[in-house]
């Protein structure tokens, strides 16, 4: 039987995920949304024959929703999260978990109070062939112990509402979250460099920004965030060990011989770069659900990047090195 879904948010990524759960993904059908822009979220409801719902509340109180997918506005995710745990319905939830760590913890502590978990948050580069790859390449030890990271992270254009504190908050997390799941260890500190910005940034964007973390066992990692580089989303990461070294692919383009030059297009957003990523992380999610069972990235690794962008944001303010204080995990969490 089909798994029903109940989306909340239906801009570019909720409508992308519901794309994906209609045509791409087995065993899950989208039967219910809302969005607060409800002639969208009526639009959509009538392409994909779903019910609209006024509220997120009222997607995930209705009996005909098994589980939820949250893709609204970042400062919305921890009210939805709550709601669906109180309701014992799984919710895969869009990074970030919240937009603070004190958000995530209320999280973390419903979560124990229910029991079971039912949260899973879209770090969807976990789910990415090359980030994959690399990750075998470190435990199958073909690069000796990692010593430095060196990792970019490149969008066209910033959205609208897009802020300074959002390029760590909603963009580096995903670094945050596969660097961290990449080494299987927690951080330690947190700088981060503000060079001269861009003069294509919006009026108070601070662009771009150099993050700095350092992981507990001395990895020094560095991350070039740049939301306004113009050319095209650019995700790169290359982890420096004691024998060798292991990047990223350059993602699967056509390479062309044309008018004196060799090239391949690149992509222009995190869709079409990340789509086998998303395709993997909702057929696993489904599968796992269906199962009783959370297999992707927790609610306490949505904690865990939570408490590390949030040293960074005061980093930031700061102009100084922040210690990122990491409790310790509890038993519920570890696999
Ligand atoms: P978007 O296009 O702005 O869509 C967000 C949608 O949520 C909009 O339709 C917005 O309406 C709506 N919304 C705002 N407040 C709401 C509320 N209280 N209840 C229901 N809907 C509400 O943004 P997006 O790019 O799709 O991003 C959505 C979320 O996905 C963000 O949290 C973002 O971080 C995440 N995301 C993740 C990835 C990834 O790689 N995993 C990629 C992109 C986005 P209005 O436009 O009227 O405000």
């Amino acid at each position: 039987m089909d798994l029903r879904i109940g989306v909340i948010g239906t801009g570019a990524i909720g409508e992308d995920h519901i794309r994906r759960l209609t045509d791409v993904i087995t065993g899950a059908k989208v039967v219910a949304l809302s969005d607060i822009n409800i002639d969208r979220a009526k639009k959509i409801a009538d392409q994909y024959n779903a019910k609209v719902y006024v509220t997120g509340e009222e997607v995930i109180a209705a009996p005909e929703v098994d589980a939820i997918v949250i893709a609204s506005w970042d400062p919305t995710h921890a009210q939805y999260v709550l709601t669906a745990i109180k309701a014992r319905k799984f919710v895969l939830c869009e990074k970030p978990l919240a937009t603070s760590a004190e958000d995530c913890k209320k999280i973390i502590e419903a979560e124990i109070a229910e029991g079971k978990q039912l949260v899973q948050v879209g770090f969807m580069r976990r789910f990415d062939r090359g980030y994959r790859q690399i990750k075998s390449a470190i435990e199958d030890d073909k690069i000796g112990e990692p010593l430095l990271l060196h990792c970019v992270h490149r969008n066209r254009i910033p959205g609208p509402k897009h802020t300074t504190e959002m390029s760590i908050k909603n963009s580096v997390i995903h670094e945050i979250d596969v660097l961290r799941w990449l080494l299987g260890e927690e951080y330690k500190t947190a700088q981060v460099l503000i060079p001269r910005s861009s003069r294509l940034a919006a009026d108070g964007l601070r662009d771009p920004q150099i993050v700095l973390l350092e992981t507990q066992s001395g990895v020094r990692i560095d991350i070039e965030s740049f939301v306004n580089c113009q050319y095209g989303y650019d995700v790169q990461c290359e982890v420096v060990g004691e024998t060798g070294t292991v990047r990223l692919p350059d993602p699967a383009a056509i390479v062309m011989r044309s008018q004196g030059a060799l090239s391949y297009e690149i992509f222009s957003d995190w869709s079409d770069r990340f789509i086998e990523a998303y395709d993997i992380e909702f057929q696993q999610w489904i599968d796992g659900v269906k199962q009783g069972m959370v297999t992707g990235p927790t609610a306490w690794d949505g904690y865990a990047a939570c408490i590390t962008a949030d040293a960074c944001t005061e980093a930031r303010e700061k102009g100084t090195i922040v210690p990122i204080e990491m409790p310790e995990c509890p038993q519920f969490y570890s696999k």
